[in-house]
Parts: structure tokens; sequence; C-alpha cells
């Protein structure tokens, strides 16, 4: 028995004029007759001729008309209730016990009758309590704004407020981002060439066509202008900073002053260094993981 007809798909009037009588003698009026399922992953159990009546406060499962429609059969516990098939004693459905009644889980529930026991609270015991967007956002394991949103269109949980897609979380801004967020230096650089940044990338997993599995790339701190020289082997470092120190300091008739790189072994050993050391550039190695 429903109380609404939302509960049962293609619901169809009843012009009988049979009741349901309950306990004080009453007769509550029946308005519709239809069916349903209740879900199990491949299979489900049918509820076959629900009784919609409106006055109803609980929706009720006839367990004789259960086991009798799904060959199954219907054991109560302490804890709860199992669902077994007859014919192969395979379980079905598990459930708890509450309020002395054995509520049906809402994930076994067909959509439609999800739907109105988040709208109603009242199907078979599932209860859903409208809560804020943030909540549920908490509770679902902080998900995105996009699937929340398909939640609540789709009635699957209550929500208090209006939803927002720009719903800020804590959680979610620290445990989503690689790192914090970096300060801003307070160093200025005043003319060109001043300070040059330097970094080797590679192995490409795809060779130009010319053949370079590499390249170095110098950005100037002043103007943030960038080189970029593509190499065969990192061990053309040295030819290729020689190439752009001897251009630059041409160009702009300015001295290369200061010269910062990532630690990189081409760069801070061997002749490398030897040339910096020779040409009065000093070297300066960023912290490790701050490439900014
Ligand atoms: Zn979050």
């Amino acid at each position: 028995m429903a109380s609404h007809t939302d509960l049962v798909q293609q619901p169809l009037p009843f012009n009988g004029t049979l009741g349901v009588y309950v306990g004080n003698g009453d007769s509550l009026h029946i308005s519709h007759v239809g069916n349903s399922s209740i879900h199990l992953g491949t299979k489900s159990l049918s509820l076959n001729d629900i009784l919609v009546v409106p006055q109803l406060k609980e929706n009720l499962v006839s367990i004789a008309k259960l086991t009798k429609d799904n060959n199954c059969v219907f054991a109560c516990f302490p804890w709860g209730y199992v669902i077994k098939d007859l014919a192969t004693g395979v379980i079905l459905l598990k459930g708890p016990v509450k309020d002395n009644l054995y509520p049906i889980p809402a994930h076994a529930l067909s959509t439609s009758l999800r739907k109105f026991s988040c709208n109603n609270a009242t199907f078979v015991a599932h209860t859903t309590k409208a809560a804020p967007c943030s909540t549920w956002h908490r509770r679902l394991g902080h998900p995105g704004s996009k699937i929340l949103q398909q939640l609540a269109t789709d009635k699957l949980i209550c929500t208090s407020d209006k939803f927002s897609s720009m719903m800020f979380c804590d959680a979610c801004q620290a445990g989503k981002s690689k790192h914090l967020p970096f300060h801003l230096s307070s160093r200025i650089s005043t003319r060109v060439l001043e300070l040059v940044h330097c970094d080797i990338w590679g192995p490409s997993p795809t060779v130009t066509t010319s053949g370079y599995p590499y390249y170095i790339i110098f950005v100037d701190d002043y103007n943030r202008y960038c080189w970029l020289y593509p190499m065969r082997r990192r061990s053309d470092s040295l030819a290729c900073f020689t190439n752009f120190k001897n251009m630059g300091e041409n160009q702009f008739n300015q001295r290369l002053q200061l010269f910062q790189c990532d630690g990189a072994k081409e760069l801070v050993e061997g002749i490398f260094r030897s040339f910096l050391d020779a040409n009065g550039i000093s070297l300066r190695v960023s912290c490790p993981h701050t490439s900014q």
C-alpha cells in the first residue's frame, strides 16, 4: 500500500467499493492500483497490485504478497531481515530493523520510489532530511558541483538552500592543490640581463622533425622575454648558453650578471660552471620544486 500515485508505475483509478480497514474500524479509500519494483542489481523484486491509499501515513509492503509474487523467503532477525530466493537460496536483499519496522534501503528502490522517499520521507522507512548544499558536498566525499547539482535535480538529495556552482570548500582547495601558493617576490630586476632564469626540458616523447628531443630556455627576469634553443643532447647546454650570452650582451649592450636554474647537473657542474665563473656570472640555484 502506498500513499501517493507517484510511488507506482502507470496507476489505474480504482472504481471498486472495497476499502482498507484500520485498527479503529475506519475504512480508508483506495484511489488507484499499480505496480512497482525493488531493484537488486541485475534482478528485481516485483511489487504487484499496490493499493494507493492517500490517507496512509506510512507505505507498507505485504510480506505474504511479496514472497508469493517473487518466490522468495522473508526472514526476520533481531538485527534486521533477509530476503532469499527460494529456488537458489541466494540472498536478494538485506535490511535493518528500525523502530520495529523493516525498512527497504533507498538504493534498492526504483527511481520513482526514491524520488518520493526524498520528497515525503515516509516510504517504507527511508527518510532524507533537507540539508545545505555544503553539507551534502561534505557528506558525499566532496564531489564536483556538476555531480551535486545532478543529484539535486534527480531529487536524490534534498537541499535546503539554493545551489551555487561557486560554492567554496576549504578542504577541496587544499586537497586538490599541488602545493601552497607562492608569496610574491620582493626582488625586482632593474635592467635587461641582470638576472636570467634557465631550464632544460626533455627528452620529449616525440622528437621534432629536425631530430631535437631537448630544449633549453632562457627567461630574462626584467622583461620576461624567452629564448628557446632546441638540443640533441643535454650536454649541448653550454654551446646554447654561449650563443645566448653573446647575442644578448651584444644586442642590449649589457653584461649578464646573475644566472638562476633548478640545479640541473649540466648547469651547475663541470665546464658550464667553469664558464660562469670565468665570465664573472653569479650562479643561483632555486629551491627544489619551486619553479616559480
Ligand atoms: Zn570539498
